[in-house]
């Protein structure tokens, strides 16, 4: 960027994956963009870029597999991939948000989802279907079973990079360290940022601003205040960089807080990971095998049921109820039958693991445990489970326990196969639910319910679609989505805008 050129049709605050694919769709319909990624380069991409880069989409079968994916060999398209249906995007979506989740931007949502997919394809993203992490072998065939099957190769960095890529090749300018800190702003609405520069505040103009830089999750201070006591504990899983900036720049000019402010998504974490994401080590802190295992508490005691449905449906709800126990942790309990299903992660170096040849030997070294309580739980829990009923890891097996005051609903394995293996876990945070209302332009509205004009947001920073849990694999998608519709809108603003 030129000294003196501060002006341009479309600044976009952030650089993730949302920020990138408005800011390639505003170039694509002609506008001059500038983004501004708050992180050096070599930490760009925020928490898309710890992703897996894996994708919830509507498919009807194989052909769509296969259109997304067509180098797959015919072996590989032997696989069984189900259907994932929009009736099923939206059942999920209702079920798991307990139906609050904004009916107008769900639709958005749902029906962008596979067009999307092939947006990103034609800007040089390859999809592959995600194999090791989403299905299991039935009958020697890959069978998937959790409504997200497409990862992009190279995972969230292989994302990121090709969308940088694409969006450098498409004309976008990009500054690196550029830390977005209030909206340049009138009676007439939005007109730019004020920016601090690799040290040096500027200001710069535009016709339009789309924020898309992420929710609070890496702000201990306003995590206590917004999700509750407790949480200034959690473990970050991704950027440092999500501080509520953007959040906190809306808000200022009367943009409308929506959607779950207390609520986030948060996991199983490894118990002493450390307390930002670091790319060389967060994959090995994913704790998600758990629907396996039994969860106990420092009390010794089990809190939650660990087989109450598929990880995908599950893991991003337990991180909180793990917060929620003494001394924010817990270890989750693994019998010698089901270790082969463990992910990689459970084999890094960044575990802390114990083996046992008995449970006795088990319970002696567990750390911070009620050590008798705990021996009574297994011992119940081993006497309930329903064995007549096979075990089946891809769907709900209904492998149940009886009588136990906590139930396990599917998956329930007694400890009885030494060696026993258990990990501990903690409190993983890995974004905030709640954001600012936009329309389905994704207009940013203000508190007395009008469009602000030159406002416009996507990502993280969107409230209204996340409530309690979140199906896997939505954010990328949602960021994509929401970040066309803010890019393309933004862009017809300026040209507006020129116009008048
Ligand atoms: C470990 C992990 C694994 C995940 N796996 C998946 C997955 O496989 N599939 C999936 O769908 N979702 C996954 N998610 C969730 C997913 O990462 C998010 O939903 C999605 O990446 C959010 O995209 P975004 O563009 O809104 O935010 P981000 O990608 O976080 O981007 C926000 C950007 O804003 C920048 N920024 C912040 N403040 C400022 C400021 N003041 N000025 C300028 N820039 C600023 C940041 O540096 C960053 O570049 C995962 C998350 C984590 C942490």
């Amino acid at each position: 960027m030129e000294k003196n050129d501060s002006q341009f049709d479309v600044i976009v605050v952030g650089g993730g994956n949302a920020a990138l694919c408005a800011a390639i769709t505003a170039r694509d319909e002609g506008a001059r963009v500038l983004l501004l990624e708050r992180a050096p380069e070599e930490e760009r991409g925020g928490n898309s870029s710890y992703t897996e880069g894996l994708m919830r989409f509507v498919y009807n079968g194989s052909d769509d597999i296969k259109a997304l994916s067509p180098d797959l060999s015919e072996e590989e398209m032997k696989s069984d991939f189900g259907v994932y249906s929009e009736e099923k995007f939206f059942d999920d979506m209702a079920r798991i948000t307990q139906n609050r989740t904004d009916p107008d931007l769900c639709e958005l949502l749902v029906r962008g989802s596979n067009p999307t997919m092939h947006w990103l394809k034609d800007r040089g993203i390859r999809w592959l279907p995600q194999f090791g992490r989403q299905s299991f072998k039935v009958d020697g065939k890959h069978t998937f079973w959790g409504g997200a099957t497409l990862a992009a190769v190279g995972g969230g960095p292989g994302l990121v990079a090709t969308l940088y890529k694409a969006a450098e090749k498409a004309g976008v300018q990009v500054l690196y360290r550029a830390w977005a800190k209030a909206l340049i702003h009138s009676d007439r609405g939005v007109h730019g940022v004020v920016t601090n520069v690799n040290g040096v505040t500027r200001e710069l103009a535009a016709d339009s601003v789309i924020l898309a830089c992420g929710g609070f999750e890496a702000n201990a201070a306003w995590r206590a205040r917004h999700l509750g006591p407790g949480w200034d504990l959690a473990k970050v899983r991704g950027s440092k960089y999500n501080t509520g900036d953007g959040l906190e720049m809306a808000l200022r000019i009367g943009a409308q807080p929506t959607g779950h402010w207390s609520g986030c998504h948060s996991v199983g974490w490894e118990r002493y990971a450390s307390d930002f994401g670091d790319p060389s080590t967060s994959d090995d802190y994913e704790r998600d095998n758990y629907p396996f295992s039994i969860m106990i508490n420092a009390d010794g005691k089990r809190f939650v049921d660990e087989g109450a449905d598929i990880r995908n449906y599950t893991y991003a709800k337990y991180g909180r109820i793990i917060l929620q126990q003494p001394m924010q942790f817990a270890w989750q309990l693994f019998d010698s039958s089901v270790t082969h299903f463990l992910r990689p992660e459970y084999r890094s170096r960044h575990v802390t693991k114990v083996m046992a040849n008995s449970i006795e030997e088990l319970v002696d070294k567990l750390d911070d445990v009620n050590k008798p309580e705990l021996l009574k739980t297994i011992r119940e829990f081993n006497a309930s489970v329903k064995r007549d009923v096979p075990f089946s890891p891809n769907v709900k097996d209904g492998r149940g326990t009886v009588g136990l005051e906590l139930p396990k609903s599917n998956w329930a394995i007694p400890l009885e196969n030494p060696p026993f293996e258990a990990y501990a876990v903690t409190c993983g945070i890995t974004f905030t639910f709640g954001g600012v209302k936009i329309t389905t332009d994704g207009q940013v509205v203000d508190t007395s319910h009008q469009p602000i004009p030159g406002l416009y947001a996507a990502g993280e920073m969107v409230g209204g679609l996340f409530y309690f849990n979140y199906p896997g694999a939505t954010g990328l998608m949602s960021g994509a989505v929401f970040g066309r519709i803010a890019g393309r809108s933004a862009a017809f603003a300026a040209k507006l805008a020129k116009a008048a």
